[in-house]
């Protein structure tokens, strides 16, 4: 089945209109096989304005059909849920790369229960580990994650 067909069909079951931005959002998600940032997906989809992602995003976000993990370095980025994972608010521990700053979803791992003050709603939560990736290690010119504590003054 042809990616934007596919995408129609998941926007749908979702509630949501399958608008072409909607759709080229979905998509990009899909194909890349890894998590995206805002700024890599205005440079992917050329046409639409950084405003109307922004919103696609949002809207995927609400309908569950995506989910954003912050890195350390205050970048959203966006992952497309797997199928099975679907309604749940992103409940599992993620791998950022410091070197080339790739994403990776550690969907086969659980993060611990919290237990949050009573009355709370919860609208998240997150497990963030950090560090070098496998290709980024095995990489001659991989260098050493940054230094903490510097240039983290606002
Ligand atoms: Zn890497
Ligand atoms: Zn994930």
């Amino acid at each position: 089945m042809p990616q934007s067909a596919e995408s129609s069909i998941l926007l749908r079951e979702a509630g949501l209109r399958p608008t072409s931005a909607r759709r080229r959002v979905l998509s990009s998600l899909q194909t890349a096989g890894r998590s995206l940032s805002h700024r890599e997906l205005v440079d992917l989809l050329r046409g639409l304005d950084r405003v109307t992602i922004f919103r696609s995003l949002k809207n995927l976000k609400k309908a569950r059909l995506v989910h954003s993990v912050q890195g350390i370095d205050r970048t959203l980025r966006y992952f497309i849920n797997p199928a099975e994972k679907r309604g749940c608010p992103g409940g599992h521990p993620h791998f950022l790369c410091l070197a080339c700053g790739g994403m990776s979803c550690l969907s086969d791992q659980q993060i611990a229960i919290v237990r949050v003050p009573r009355g709370a709603e919860v609208r998240g939560k997150q497990l963030l580990v950090y560090g070098v990736c496998p290709s980024c290690a095995s990489s001659k010119r991989a260098r050493p994650a940054p230094r903490t504590n510097r240039g983290e003054t606002k």
